[in-house]
């Protein structure tokens, strides 16, 4: 199995070769050379296979240059139930991704999918977590260092620190806004004691870390010579680790071949609902794959009209489903790739056009009508629709579901059709998001229990000037390189 760019870039990696890095060098993203087809047989045979091994067979057929045994090794490490322990009293720790029935509506049994019980409650845990583990044995392998460098306004930060605490020849330099994340926040990162995790803490806006990272890396001789590396979410191995939750989706939700299921995706980059366009591929029976959107409706615009216009930061909202407050979502390239019938020249073209002109229009093409081919729709919602779908839901079914799960909800309820299962991805549990559950539900959110007290633990950081000078020289000192 090899990989190729999107923008046509020809000399083909393995998966270890593009496991460290992250754009191809034409500026494309990576996507296999075929997707592996999954048939229906194969599929019946998965039905008792624990989250682990599951996670096995769909990674071996993207990997072929890590010994099968290694592999399983690495998925049965990341997947225990341990590492997934934070899940909803009644729920099935044992499943990882424990499947929750709510009711039937519109005819259409409505299912949670809980993705969100990994160390920071969030769904990113599912990837990143194997991502930590697949680092750490390529690195060795190889005998290399990396030095992560990255940018957080508050759940890839988290997530990336606990999949690489302690890990073996990998540093973790962490920029957050000081003093702008949620309590609760900043004690999960801040809390970490671990010698290789660093958080620094940046005297300004969330745009000011992204711009020391981007000047940062803009330094190719620094780069290189601190061996710096990245873990965002165009990182390939991250979207495969993420197909594997659709598969599992799919076994707890039928109970035979060919029976057709639809899921909802709360989304902001892109990355997770184009890991179910990937299953879908790879020959999952997928009904609908619903795309669900806050105020910031790039994704929802497009699907709704062929129009794909980013915005500018300025007009991004800060809403109170914060990890969806994107501007242009950097994995879609992949799947306009796939819309375009993987023409590379076609797609260079488009995405030339978003950095000159700020987008594309496939409006009235046969490209757009390929969408519906592809089983994609979408819908928005905004704060008020997700407080009454809080509300709802907790008086309805006795369930607290968080912000982002409730614009999935949302737009799910739109989309549902009788007899077929819709299956929301929970991307996030509530107590990350106590304010607006607060405003929802006058309570605070249930807490896991290893979350008790945790603003009151010690906090390990370092406040920075927004100035990458001082950054780069806080690194050099720490790495020693
Ligand atoms: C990151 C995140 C999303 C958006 O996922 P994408 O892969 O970027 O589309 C949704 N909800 C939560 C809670 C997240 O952390």
């Amino acid at each position: 199995m090899n990989y190729k760019s999107t923008r046509g870039h020809d000399v083909p990696q393995t998966f270890s070769e593009i496991l460290l890095g992250g754009l191809a060098p034409d500026g494309g993203l990576y996507l296999p050379q075929q997707y592996p087809r999954v048939s229906a047989d194969e599929l019946e045979s998965w039905r008792k296979l624990s989250y682990a091994d599951l996670a096995y067979e769909i990674l071996a057929r993207f990997c072929d240059d890590i010994p099968a045994d290694d592999l399983r090794a690495l998925t049965r490490k990341t997947y225990t139930p341990e590492v997934y322990s934070n899940a909803r009293t009644g729920d099935n720790t044992a499943d990882i991704t424990p499947l929750r029935k709510l009711g039937d509506e519109s005819g259409a049994p409505l299912y949670l999918l809980g993705l969100s019980n990994g160390p920071t409650l969030a769904f990113k845990d599912m990837a990143m977590q194997l991502l930590g583990n697949l680092f750490e044995y390529a690195l060795a392998r190889a005998g290399q260092e990396l030095n992560i460098l990255g940018a957080t306004s508050g759940d890839t930060g988290s997530a990336a620190e606990y999949a690489m605490r302690g890990k073996r020849g990998i540093r973790v330099f962490m920029l957050s806004p000081h003093r702008k994340m949620s309590a609760f926040q900043t004690a999960q990162m801040f809390s970490l004691q671990d010698p290789n995790i660093f958080n620094l803490a940046v005297q300004g806006v969330f745009d000011d870390c992204q711009d020391i990272v981007k000047a940062v890396s803009n330094d190719l001789e620094f780069k290189s010579r601190q061996k710096i590396g990245t873990v965002n979410s165009i990182n390939w191995a991250r979207v495969v680790a993420q197909v594997v939750y659709y598969f599992k989706g799919w076994l707890l939700a039928t109970d035979g071949p060919g029976q057709k299921v639809s899921f909802c995706v709360p989304s902001g980059n892109f990355g997770n609902v184009c890991a179910g366009h990937i299953a879908r591929m790879m020959g999952l029976p997928i009904d609908k794959l619903v795309v669900a959107t806050n105020e910031n409706d790039v994704l929802d615009e497009f699907f709704r009209t062929g129009i794909y216009r980013v915005r500018k930061a300025a007009e991004t909202y800060h809403t109170s489903s914060p990890s969806m407050d994107i501007s242009k979502a950097s994995n879609f390239e992949r799947f306009i790739f796939d819309l375009l019938g993987q023409d590379a020249g076609k797609l260079a073209q488009l995405f030339r056009d978003v950095d000159t002109k700020g987008g594309f229009d496939l409006s009235g093409t046969p490209d757009y009508d390929r969408i519906r081919q592809f089983g994609f729709v979408s819908g928005r919602s905004t704060h008020d629709d997700r407080v009454a779908t809080i509300r709802d839901l907790s008086s309805r079914y006795g369930i607290t579901i968080d912000t982002h799960t409730a614009d999935g909800v949302k737009v799910a309820r739109e989309h549902l059709s009788a007899g077929t299962p819709m299956v929301v991805l929970e991307t996030a549990l509530p107590a990350k998001f106590a304010d607006t559950i607060r405003e929802a539900l006058g309570r605070e959110p249930e807490r896991p229990a290893a979350f008790e007290g945790i603003e009151a633990l010690p906090q390990r950081f370092e406040v920075m000037p927004a100035d990458a000078a001082q950054v780069k020289a806080y690194i050099a000192r720490h790495t020693g390189l």
